[in-house]
């Protein structure tokens, strides 16, 4: 029988993925809005203190253990922003549209299109789990100067993969998975989920 774990998240985009990549563990991923879970502030400097945040918050509010990504997009010609903040860029509430926009508008003299997704999961077993797993990964790209593609969510439509000729939002849902930032750091932590807590 599949054993429930709570995805801390109420991105439909990550959900869909999460869902995707979990299933052939034997896990359901129920998500944190199907249980009524306020979702965690997200006050911290990094991606992996935000994760970890919020896979306690989730863990404590429904007992069931946890899994929680923190990820961004992080640009080198703007020293790394919008980093942590990804998901607000524009202001709140979060909107990827308006998200964009204003990326696009900030780069707009960039002659320097380097950036990279980032990805930090952290998955724990109960509140106060002393060991939580953590895994995280990198996905290198480029910011286009025009969006392209219907898929993906965020800020796919303007990240470029040099090597592919596509962006994020071009790439259907399965190679997405394969070689995303969260893909992969979803990878690993499936490694550590079956090492650690079977
Ligand atoms: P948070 O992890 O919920 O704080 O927000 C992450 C934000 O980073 C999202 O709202 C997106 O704007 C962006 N992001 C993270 N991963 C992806 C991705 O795979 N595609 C597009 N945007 C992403």
């Amino acid at each position: 029988m599949n054993r429930r774990i709570l995805i801390a998240t109420s991105n439909p985009g990550k959900l869909r993925e999460f869902r995707h990549l979990l299933a052939p563990l034997g896990w359901d991923a129920v998500s944190q809005s199907e249980l009524n879970v306020a979702p965690a502030d997200e006050p911290h400097l990094t991606f992996l203190e935000n994760a970890l945040a919020k896979a306690r918050h989730a863990a404590s509010a429904t007992g069931l253990p946890a899994l929680a990504d923190d990820s961004g997009i992080c640009v080198v010609a703007l020293g790394g922003a919008p980093g942590v903040l990804s998901a607000r860029f524009a202001g709140e509430p979060s909107d990827d549209r308006r998200n964009n926009a204003e990326l696009l508008r900030r780069m707009e003299h960039a002659p320097d299109r380097r950036a990279h997704y980032t990805c930090v999961l952290a998955a724990v077993r109960s509140v106060d789990d002393p060991e939580p797993l953590i895994a995280d990964a990198r996905w290198p790209g480029e910011i286009l100067a025009n969006p392209r593609g219907a898929g993906g969510f965020g800020y796919d439509p303007v990240f470029l993969l040099p090597d592919l000729g596509k962006t994020a939002a071009e790439l259907d849902p399965a190679e997405k998975n394969r070689i995303s930032h969260r893909g992969r750091a979803m990878a690993e932590l499936a490694r550590k989920m079956v090492a650690c807590w079977s």
